[in-house]
């Protein structure tokens, strides 16, 4: 296939080789196998998420820094060193085009490429730096040898404030309209004068990003124009359902049947349920107890989900039936409803084994009037979503955090708070599903059972 992407190869030198860090500023034609184009992207995703769940935990710039490095060392390493640069480049230009469709995902795309980037060029040399800077037409001189003797004692009273190097005849200095660094400013890390401020080389990263930044935001909106007057019909048979797909997608376990906890009986349901299910199936688990009737988005969301965490076909069947003949009757359930469950098991019409939804599809999905699935931190009101919090035994402090989490639209976050607040213990990895959710607190109760047994 031939791909909408030329670059050249990074060709900013530095003392110790060549930077690793491309500009995506061109596109030269590449060929790419279609497997590539998708898995590419899908690593490049694994890092752009990490960023993002990152920054929403409100790591700080050296956590932030460590992430970020241990993140692209995990995901988007390639078995041949001179392919990595090739797998960065592709991997960027086809999440491109994933992310230029709309004003949403562009800015969610804006945002982690830029920290990508600024993360990664902090960790290259000045040499580089300098580099990078003439590659991107960063206009800005250094400032001269007589213009520096001039303002020494300055700029060293401020080297001293935020404990850096006194500078030397040896240290480059920029000279840069103040507003280009308003977080050097506002954070009084830099020397103004005249409406300049004289920017250390360690601190050009300031002022780079917002070029990188705004090169690609424009790029971006070039790209939605390709994409919506030709890509996306000239490809409707090959890239464009893998574009589509890939913004949504989930990229973890599939969870289609929980083998590790084996099967959950229906006498232990009530208790699981209270006690492992995540807030957007307790919550269908509990209206379902009350209403004795689900609606389809509902049906599907938590009967996946059962499926998942172990509940076999048979026990569904009388699951679901038990509680809907109290409303409809035994036979409309036989009638009209067992189809769904046995469908989701795969024993009817297309016989697919569905998987249960991740929290992506959960928390895109537009529940209406009555309906009860979607996920609680997204689609509750902040009063309902309190109670239902409070509820589930989450103390006022957390639950102020989880709140602010959600109302942040962090809703993954938010639910990473909630089970950690309920279990009191860390969740690393975030909850990404909801079964996944499950699986990580059964695990936990297993280890406290066993420790007290
Ligand atoms: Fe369910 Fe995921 Fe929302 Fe948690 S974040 S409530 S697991 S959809």
């Amino acid at each position: 296939m031939e791909v909408v992407i030329s670059q050249k190869k990074p060709s900013s030198a530095s003392a110790d080789g060549v930077s690793t860090i491309p500009l995506y500023r061109s596109a030269p034609t590449l060929e790419v196998r279609l497997e590539d184009f998708e898995r590419f992207a899908v690593d490049r995703l694994l890092v752009l998420r990490g960023i993002s769940d990152g920054l929403a935990r409100g790591k700080k710039p050296d956590e932030m820094e460590k992430l970020v490095s241990d993140l692209w060392k995990a995901n988007m390493r390639h078995p041949n060193t001179s392919e990595i640069i090739d797998k960065d480049i592709i991997s960027h230009f086809v999440l491109r085009l994933v992310y230029c469709r709309t004003e949403e995902l562009r800015k969610w795309f804006l945002s982690m490429e830029s920290t990508l980037f600024r993360y990664r060029f902090r960790l290259e040399t000045s040499d580089v730096h300098r580099a990078l800077m003439t590659e991107l037409g960063i206009p800005y001189k250094s400032v001269t040898n007589a213009e520096f003797e001039g303002l020494k004692e300055k700029l060293s009273q401020v080297a001293r404030s935020i404990g850096q190097q006194l500078p030397t005849s040896d240290t480059v200095y920029y000279k840069v309209p103040w507003e280009e660094v308003s977080e050097l400013v506002g954070s009084r890390r830099v020397f103004i004068k005249k409406g300049y401020a004289y920017v250390a080389l360690n601190q050009v990263v300031s002022f780079v990003i917002p070029h990188f930044r705004s090169h690609l935001s424009k790029a971006l909106v070039l790209t939605n124009r390709k994409w919506t007057s030709m890509i996306r019909e000239q490809e409707k048979d090959r890239l464009t359902p893998i574009v589509e797909a890939l913004s949504t997608s989930y990229l973890g376990p599939d969870y289609t049947q929980d083998k590790e906890f084996g099967e959950i009986s229906l006498k232990d349901i009530d208790q699981v349920a209270r006690s492992s299910f995540p807030l957007c199936m307790r919550h269908l688990f509990d209206s379902l107890r009350e209403d004795h009737h689900l609606k389809h988005g509902g049906r599907i969301q938590l009967g996946l989900f059962l499926k998942g965490v172990g509940l076999k076909l048979d026990d569904a069947l009388a699951f679901w039936k038990a509680e809907f003949s109290q409303k409809v009757g035994a036979e409309r359930f036989d009638k009209e409803y067992a189809y769904g469950i046995r469908h989701n098991f795969g024993k009817e019409g297309k016989r697919t084994d569905y998987t249960p939804f991740s929290c992506q599809k959960i928390i895109l999905s537009t529940p209406g009037v009555g309906d009860h699935h979607g996920c609680p931190y997204r689609h509750f009101s902040e009063e309902n979503l309190r109670a239902a919090l409070g509820k589930m035994g989450v103390g006022s402090r957390e639950l102020e955090q989880v709140v602010e989490k959600a109302k942040g639209r962090h809703y993954q976050l938010a639910c990473t708070l909630t089970f950690e607040a309920i279990h009191g213990a860390s969740c690393d990895s975030g909850i990404n599903h909801p079964n996944q959710y499950f699986k990580a607190s059964q695990n936990i109760l297993k280890e406290k059972k066993q420790s007290t047994a």
